[in-house]
């Protein structure tokens, strides 16, 4: 169990994850209009799926996830998922690229654990948000290019 809160966090409210709030598509660029920057405005009444069942890494996961590693402060929301029935870490930058860094610590983290790290860049254009770029640093024997959609050039490997 952890004891960490959201606290002022709303990383995951301002549309950095894609997903639908009550119906209502937030991306990039377009926060949920529930967020206020501090918290949520409907927050004894907010969705169960995903706002309340979703959570980070770094709020469940106090013993790898350091404090400075909250995504208001690092700059990246990372949860853990699967790939190719394999585990992951995931990284979703809090704007347009995650922070070196922060990347720098993921990285590390991926190799001590001899886990992929799988994150992505927001590409925007005259400042509308175009699509995402997708990334992947991890061990030799894991990443195929011809499981991902990630272009070779973007696959990085320790
Ligand atoms: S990104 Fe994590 S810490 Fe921040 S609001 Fe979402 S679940 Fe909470
Ligand atoms: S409804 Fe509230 S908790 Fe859910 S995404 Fe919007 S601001 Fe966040």
């Amino acid at each position: 169990m952890t004891n960490r809160q959201c606290s002022s966090c709303t990383a995951c409210c301002e549309g950095w994850l894609t997903a639908k709030i009550n119906g209502i598509q937030i991306k990039p660029g377009t926060p949920c209009v529930n967020c206020t920057k501090q918290g949520c405005k409907i927050y004894e009444t907010r969705p169960k799926n995903p706002c309340v069942s979703f959570k980070c890494g770094w709020l469940i996961e106090p013993d790898k996830f350091p404090e400075h590693m909250k995504p208001s402060k690092c700059g990246a929301i990372i949860v853990f998922s699967q790939w190719g029935g394999k585990g992951v870490v995931k990284a979703t930058p809090v704007g347009e690229k995650i922070p070196s860094d922060t990347l720098d610590w993921l990285m590390a983290f991926a190799r001590e654990h001899s886990l992929p790290l799988m994150f992505n860049e927001h590409l925007f254009e005259d400042g509308k948000y175009i699509g995402l770029t997708k990334k992947c640093y991890g061990p030799q024997s894991f990443i195929r290019e011809e499981d991902t959609r990630i272009t070779p050039e973007d696959i990085m490997r320790f």
